[in-house]
């Protein structure tokens, strides 16, 4: 499997993932997130921990559990961090505390390696017993709430290491070392490889798209910081110009994040009364029909307000579509403007690059070239494995 990599990277990346693998083959390595399924880091880990023990590591992934009082507490933390504002459930701190002795009591943690993926599992670190600790951070903390990111800090501060996707969530006030590694897509998972025209067409048609009109797309989760009604009033204003434009906006759970319902209670709202509006609940592990929608989309659109990185914005890119990000977080890494994609910072900007993209198919091709390029030299899971395990070689000396 892991030899296929090289019709995408070459046997010199391949090699130079090979030999870093072997220095670590004596090390237990083990993630740690707060979800199997439903978000991006469940999405890398989902591909990455095989790869890397096909490469010959052990490594080992657990998934931290609580109860909707922890999640509505971390999904508080997130809010805040990402947005500079606290609005913390009563005892948010005795909650977050209670709940990572819990998982400390019941995970095993004496492995050489441990990465810690994002806040909901980083207070673990108070009861480490042994090896080497990183802290991956997937999301903005840029400019977060103070009192949260304090609290956070201490811990983080007895890491060995911190990792950020982007050069702007580097934080001047941690003490500890910074790694800045941009998260990566899988182009050998379902969700990536090529798929046959039909396949593509049979999931669209099954879930009442109009093959012969143009569609834009949204993949994300029902969350306030990827604006599901911000893409749909998009959406309403090029369709004055567009007017036979359909908009699927294809989201699914994920089990730590409480607010989603509430999100998807809204966007059905604002979609009332126009059919060519389809909001799509999927259950998890839908890859092929994220790939068939992400494959038969006009544009894709990923309007988010906040965002950590975007997977679905590279995943896009690889397969050669126009993506509408907006300018936020990790997105201006994968779409740099009028070349890989279009940056926005509002609703008219996003309905103006809706309509700029369909009515110049040349525009589009071109761009889309670009973008699957941009892709295979930056945002691919290879790359990803040997920055982690370069991380890894340095904190262990
Ligand atoms: N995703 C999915 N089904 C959905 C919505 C999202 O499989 O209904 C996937 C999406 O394809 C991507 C990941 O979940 O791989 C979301 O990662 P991203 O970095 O875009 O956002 P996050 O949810 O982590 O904020």
């Amino acid at each position: 499997m892991i030899e296929k990599y090289t019709e995408i990277i070459g046997e010199d990346e391949l090699d130079g993932i090979i030999k870093i693998a072997e220095r670590l083959k004596d090390f237990s390595i083990l993630h740690v997130n707060s979800t199997r399924a439903g978000g991006g880091v469940a999405e890398i880990l989902n591909r990455m921990v095989p790869l890397m023990r096909e490469l010959g590591l052990n490594v080992d992934w657990k998934v931290i559990r609580g109860e909707n009082d922890f999640f509505k507490v971390t999904k508080s933390f997130h809010n805040s961090l990402q947005n500079g504002v606290g609005n913390l459930p009563d005892n948010a701190f005795e909650t977050y505390n209670k709940w990572q002795e819990i998982n400390a009591n019941e995970l095993p943690l004496d492995y050489d390696i441990i990465m810690i993926h994002d806040p909901q599992p980083l207070g673990l670190i108070n009861f480490k017993k042994k090896g080497k600790w990183i802290w991956r951070c997937h999301i903005d903390i840029s400019n977060p709430y103070q009192p949260v990111w304090n609290f956070l800090k201490e811990k983080i501060e007895k890491y060995n290491a911190m990792i950020v996707s982007t050069p702007i969530f580097a934080r001047d006030d941690v003490e500890i070392p910074q790694f800045i590694i941009p998260p990566s897509i899988d182009p050998l998972s379902i969700k990536n490889i090529k798929l046959p025209d039909i396949t593509v067409k049979r999931v669209l048609y099954k879930y009442g798209i109009d093959l012969k009109k143009p569609l834009l797309v949204q993949i994300s989760r029902f969350d306030y910081a990827k604006d599901p009604v911000g893409v749909i009033k998009a959406y309403k204003l090029a369709k004055k110009h567009i007017p036979n434009l359909q908009l699927a906006y294809v989201g699914s759970p994920a089990t730590d994040d409480p607010e989603g319902q509430e999100v998807y209670d809204k966007t059905v709202k604002e979609a009332e009364g126009d059919k060519d509006i389809h909001l799509l609940m999927l259950p998890p592990y839908s890859d092929l029909e994220i790939n068939a929608f992400q494959t038969g989309a006009s544009v894709v659109m990923q309007k988010s307000l906040k965002e950590g990185f975007g997977l679905t914005v590279s995943e896009a890119m690889w397969k050669k579509k126009v993506v509408i990000g907006g300018r936020t977080g990790g997105i201006p890494l994968q779409i740099i403007h009028g070349i890989t994609g279009f940056l926005v910072d509002n609703i008219d900007g996003a309905a103006h690059y809706i309509i700029h993209s369909l009515k110049n198919p040349d525009l589009v091709e071109k761009i889309g070239e670009n973008a699957r390029e941009h892709v295979r030299n930056n945002f691919l899971i290879t790359r990803h494995m040997r920055e982690y395990m370069s991380v890894m070689l340095y904190v262990t000396g």
